[in-house]
């Protein structure tokens, strides 16, 4: 008897096992999307900054063309107030002039706010390709192992059964009956140690007359309380 109880402690580890690998179908795959997600998030950050890195260079470039074309322009007007003949022309040179000095202050502040914008551009994007590179790696190296795991789950799962087909075949069919009726009612957990004398499912006490004979081994008893199936260890049951 002290056999079948070592059985059914056998049997509950491989059915434990059997639900590790049923539950990994489905948290190996959210957790492969995870890692997917920020690979994606770390090359769509990286591709989003560059963008803009090429928009401001492209800004900055036809700023400064407007610039050069006003201050070639300026010059123009200013050489044209040496040949002046009229007040009504110098006015309107004036205001020409004044127009244009104010376009060129535009354009030179707007310079100077891209070129700040360039310089913390290309420093972010330092930062970027360095904490893109890191993710692609370190998550295409968890990647490849959870795969390997989600691969080998079939061969787990049929290694598995055919222990648990050995180890059932072995136990007397009323008791892998109790067991499985009490494991469908408990979650899992149809074998408990005895400790302290009482039933560590339900933590009743047990009378002494039960403790006694849970120890002496020559059956499988139960709980009466929970119907847990119990066993006792010397080190924690008294
Ligand atoms: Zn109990």
């Amino acid at each position: 008897m002290r056999n079948d109880l070592e059985l059914l402690l056998k049997l509950q580890v491989i059915d434990y096992d059997l639900g590790e690998l049923e539950r990994s179908k489905d948290y190996l795959p959210d957790m492969m999307g995870n890692l997917d997600r920020e690979i994606k998030e770390a090359k769509t950050q990286l591709s989003d900054t560059t963008k803009q890195l090429e928009e401001a260079r492209a800004t900055h470039k036809s700023l400064d063309l407007e610039l050069q074309t006003r201050e070639a322009e300026l010059q123009k007007y200013q050489q044209q107030m040496m040949s002046i003949k009229t007040n009504k022309e110098y006015d309107a040179l004036v205001a020409e002039i004044d127009s244009l000095k104010e376009q060129i202050a535009d354009r030179e502040t707007r310079v100077l706010d891209t070129i700040e914008l360039i310089e913390s551009l290309e420093k972010g994007i330092g930062e970027l390709q360095e904490k893109e590179s890191q993710v692609v790696e370190n998550n295409q190296k968890q990647l490849h192992i959870l795969q390997e795991k989600m691969d080998s789950i079939g061969d787990k799962v049929a290694s598995k059964q055919e222990s648990r087909q050995e180890v059932t075949a072995a136990i007397p069919k009323p008791t892998l009956s109790v067991y499985e009726r009490v494991r469908r009612g408990r979650g899992g957990r149809a074998v408990v140690v005895v400790k302290k004398g009482a039933c560590s499912a339900c933590f009743k006490a047990l009378t002494p007359k039960k403790a006694q004979d849970i120890r002496r081994r020559d059956k499988v008893y139960t709980c009466d309380h929970c119907g847990s199936l119990l066993f006792w260890d010397d080190e924690i049951s008294k």
